[in-house]
């Protein structure tokens, strides 16, 4: 899938665009505060309706404006689709083809991209919450159903979360209404956590293949999900799951009462990163990380592709400053011809652009 005709309205500091972009390579080339980031966030809003910088969304609108509007015309395997957001500052509406969306959960998914930033480093460095984080990202916009359990999870956790408060503070005695929650809990964690294996066994596989293509060594990257139950398995089926669960649920209850909180489950699990079966997290090197985080990048491609039968945009942010010469290469030819991407850059110099046959580029001033 690609995009052709783009419009940005009032976005940041950009205050029109309307261009038609190259179907393969675009690079944003400009000097630091010009708006490259911004073009390319704003690309990302229109797949995903949020920003990877900000939740709120009021940022988005240039200083002295009311809104901004952003739309775009997709081009996919078989089809073409007119996609709109309009930010305002009570909130967003969203459109697909002129018809308004009551749902968000109907509108993203139509246009998927995968951006990758420096501070995606924090995704091997930085703390289990940006892992569950990028999970619920990342699995939430290749299934529609994922998006639901994982939404249906947090509110139900909430809803035990504060029932369990109210007896911790004796404001509730009953224990069968907890019964019930830890039920209904553990029967949507159990889809949640099924499907985090499944997806990540897709992941992994990619991410394996992608590492060793860029870094040139023979370290082997291997991606491990774990669980905060650790009697769950990646072979366990849903009904399995659910019943692990239900027995962990049962054996923290005095605990959980104690503190009134949930101790396990989907918000508490986490995802590993192993080279050469070593933590990554303690062990890799700056370099390292870097790939790695690259790697899983362009394993979600994979899996994009894998699932939707078609490849997902890639916004790529500041990265190839960052990379050596030889795993530029690799990167560029591992991507060329696939995926719809988008660079910025402060410098064209230095960058091994040989492999890209004739990219799109836009001087950002
Ligand atoms: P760098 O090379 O440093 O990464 P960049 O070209 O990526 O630069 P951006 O992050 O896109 O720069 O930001 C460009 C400018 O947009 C900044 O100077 C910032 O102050 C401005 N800006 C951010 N939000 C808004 C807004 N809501 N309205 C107007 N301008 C904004
Ligand atoms: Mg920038």
């Amino acid at each position: 899938m690609y995009i052709d005709h783009f419009i940005a309205q009032n976005y940041r500091n950009l205050s029109l665009i309307d261009t038609h972009f190259d179907p393969n390579i675009n690079i944003f080339i400009g000097k630091n505060a010009q708006g490259k980031t911004n073009l390319l966030e704003a690309v990302y809003f229109l797949a995903l309706t949020r920003s990877h910088r900000t939740s709120n969304d009021r940022e988005l609108i240039a200083f002295d404006q009311d809104y901004t509007n952003l739309m775009g015309q997709i081009h996919k395997e078989q089809r073409e689709l007119d996609l709109r957001v309009l930010i305002t500052k009570k909130g967003k509406k969203v459109w697909i083809n002129r018809v308004e969306q009551s749902k968000l959960s109907s509108y993203v998914g139509q246009l998927n991209a995968i951006l990758f930033s420096p501070e995606d480093l924090e995704l091997i460095k930085g703390a289990p919450g940006l892992r569950r984080k990028f999970m619920d990202q990342e699995f939430g916009q290749v299934s529609s159903e994922y998006l639901y359990f994982a939404a249906k999870y947090r509110q139900v956790l909430q809803q035990k979360n504060n029932y369990l408060k109210q007896l911790m503070k004796g404001q509730a005695k009953d224990q069968l209404f907890l019964d019930v929650l830890s039920d209904q809990l553990a029967g949507i964690a159990a889809e949640v956590i099924s499907r985090r294996y499944r997806f990540l066994g897709y992941l992994s596989k990619s991410a394996t293949e992608a590492y060793h293509n860029i870094s040139l060594a023979s370290e082997e990257l291997t991606l491990e999900y774990v669980s905060s139950v650790s009697e769950i398995t990646a072979t366990d089926s849903t009904e399995q799951i659910y019943q692990k669960l239900l027995t962990a649920f049962q054996k923290n209850r005095a605990v959980e009462l104690k503190r009134g909180t949930t101790l396990v489950g989907p918000h508490r699990d986490d995802l590993e990163f192993r080279l050469n079966d070593q933590d990554a997290h303690l062990y890799a090197s700056q370099g390292q990380q870097r790939t790695i985080a690259l790697s899983l990048k362009l394993a979600e491609i994979q899996l994009v592709h894998q699932i939707t039968g078609e490849y997902p945009l890639l916004l790529l942010d500041d990265v190839m400053s960052e990379l050596d010469h030889g795993r530029q290469s690799a990167l560029l030819s591992y991507i060329h011809g696939k995926t719809q991407t988008f660079i910025t850059t402060t410098d064209l110099e230095g960058i091994s652009w040989e492999i890209i046959k004739q990219p799109k580029i836009y001087q950002i001033k």
